[in-house]
């Protein structure tokens, strides 16, 4: 028999909260009996997503996922893993670089389970070259509200494929996957990092990049303007031999949650400016680190999200289109740095070619990113980035956002009329239900 608790559960971004019953089951018998006994339901993963993609409505139970978590099957001759949708990408990382293999698309925390990993179809610094994460499964068995297993693929049900990859969890619970892995020539990275005075500088670097550098990342102060506008520290990389250890145990602990004051525009200009002076150099210079020091920075310190303190933070993730970028990029730096909310974390990389699942965040253009103290007005100036990102024909990614509205969606996400079709055909009674999809119009009921 199941056993339910009750629980509260967080975005990342810890503005967005769900008291809720949970259960956190081992076998699948007893995902079968969790979803068969409640009325609406949502799968929870680590809890990585920012906003409330992965927070349950308040008539939903939510199933934690993290104890589903074997990995099934590895064929060495073909680097094809099959695991259940509860593993994280710290175990597959751990278990398979050392032999020589890589999660192709890695994003920037290896605390992702495959599961939340699939259904957010996340992307990392390499897309224009190898896709988001959709392109390399193989197949998702996903249990869906009629409380059959069903084997979905490009070949089987490939609209329930398509609708699942990206689907934030609404088509049902995937229950395990098959994950094309691919050869890597070691557990270490070499990393050519240089400085960029300002945007133009930064965007030249990003259109010049050496062909084997797959990887490519600008971290940004969103606080500089004027001639310092889009000042940032410029990384492309490529995976490189040697046989670095592969840990990735999350370090110290962020012990306290900081009062609001603490970050500040003075202090936060103060940061960017010493790790501007004091990380990147003018010319560019070649590092060899070990894998998680260029994948996971963050996932150095565990729980880093309490900095913002108890009110929380949240983040900003848009793309903007490449025939918009010119103009738009050096305007929504300047209405970011305008109003001075932002925090440290700006990251810019680059997209290629649009994914096949239904809700693709992807499309050939900028990544900017970046994290929002939650303050007063601070929703309120989200909804104007957003606008913005519609308006010149991007999208915010659903994996880090709390604000967007159902029509923002709809003209953001030309295929949605799609998804929907392939979920009303797969759930006609919306089992499967999210705060997320209840604020973006994605369900009917609550
Ligand atoms: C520091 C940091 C850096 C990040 N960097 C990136 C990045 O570079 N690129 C990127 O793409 N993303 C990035 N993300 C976002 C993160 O990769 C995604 O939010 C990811 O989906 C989180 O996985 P999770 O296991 O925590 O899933 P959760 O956040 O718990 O859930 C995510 C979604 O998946 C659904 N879900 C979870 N498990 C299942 C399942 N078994 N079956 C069906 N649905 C399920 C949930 O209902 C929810 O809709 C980052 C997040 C953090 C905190």
């Amino acid at each position: 028999m199941i056993l339910w608790g009750q629980t509260t559960l967080t975005g990342w971004g810890r503005t967005s909260r769900a008291a809720t019953s949970a259960a956190r089951p081992h076998t699948l018998s007893a995902v079968q009996e969790a979803v068969q006994n409640s009325p609406a339901i949502l799968a929870h993963g680590l809890g990585r997503s920012y906003g409330d993609a992965a927070l349950p409505t308040e008539a939903a139970r939510a199933i934690l996922t993290d104890q589903l978590d074997q990995l099934v099957s590895f064929d060495p001759q073909s680097g094809v893993l099959v695991a259940q949708a509860g593993v994280s990408f710290k175990t597959i990382l751990e278990t398979f670089l050392p032999r020589g293999w890589l999660i192709p698309v890695a994003p920037g925390t290896s605390f992702v389970t495959l599961g939340g990993a699939i259904a957010n179809n996340v992307h990392g610094k390499n897309h224009p070259v190898a896709g988001a994460l959709s392109r390399h499964i193989l197949w998702v068995e996903v249990l869906t509200a009629d409380g059959r297993v069903c084997r979905f693929s490009r070949t089987e049900n490939a609209p329930a494929f398509f609708a699942t990859l990206g689907g934030i969890g609404l088509t049902g619970i995937i229950v395990q996957a098959a994950l094309q892995l691919t050869p890597a020539a070691g557990s270490c990275v070499a990393v050519t990092q240089h400085r960029c005075k300002n945007l133009e500088d930064l965007l030249a670097a990003f259109t010049s990049k050496p062909e084997r550098d797959d990887y490519a990342v600008a971290w940004l102060d969103a606080l500089s303007g004027g001639a310092a506008l889009g000042r940032s520290i410029f990384e492309r990389a490529h995976i490189a031999p040697g046989n670095a250890p592969v840990r990735l145990d999350g370090g110290p602990v962020f012990p306290l949650d900081l009062p609001s004051f603490a970050l500040n525009p003075l202090s936060i200009r103060l940061f960017n400016k010493v790790r501007y002076a004091w990380v990147g150099r003018a010319n560019p210079t070649l590092s060899i680190v070990p894998h998680a020091q260029f994948f996971y920075p963050l996932d150095r310190i565990q729980h880093w999200n309490r900095m913002y303190g108890k009110r929380g933070f949240h983040q900003f993730q848009c793309v903007i289109p490449d025939a918009a970028a010119p103009q738009a990029l050096p305007k929504l730096l300047e209405m970011i740095s305008q109003s001075a909310r932002a925090s440290f974390l700006a990251v810019l990389k680059r997209l290629g070619q649009e994914d096949e699942n239904y809700l693709s965040y992807a499309m050939p253009g900028y990544v900017l990113a970046l994290d929002f103290p939650n303050s007063p007005g601070t929703p309120e100036f989200l909804s104007t980035l957003n606008k913005f990102t519609r308006d010149v024909g991007g999208r915010v990614y659903l994996a880090k956002d709390s604000t967007l509205t159902a029509d923002d969606l709809a003209a953001m996400y030309p295929r949605l009329p799609d998804f929907k079709r392939v979920l009303a055909e797969l759930d006609p009674q919306e089992k499967f239900t999210s705060r997320m999809a209840q604020r973006l119009g994605l369900r009917r009921t609550a």
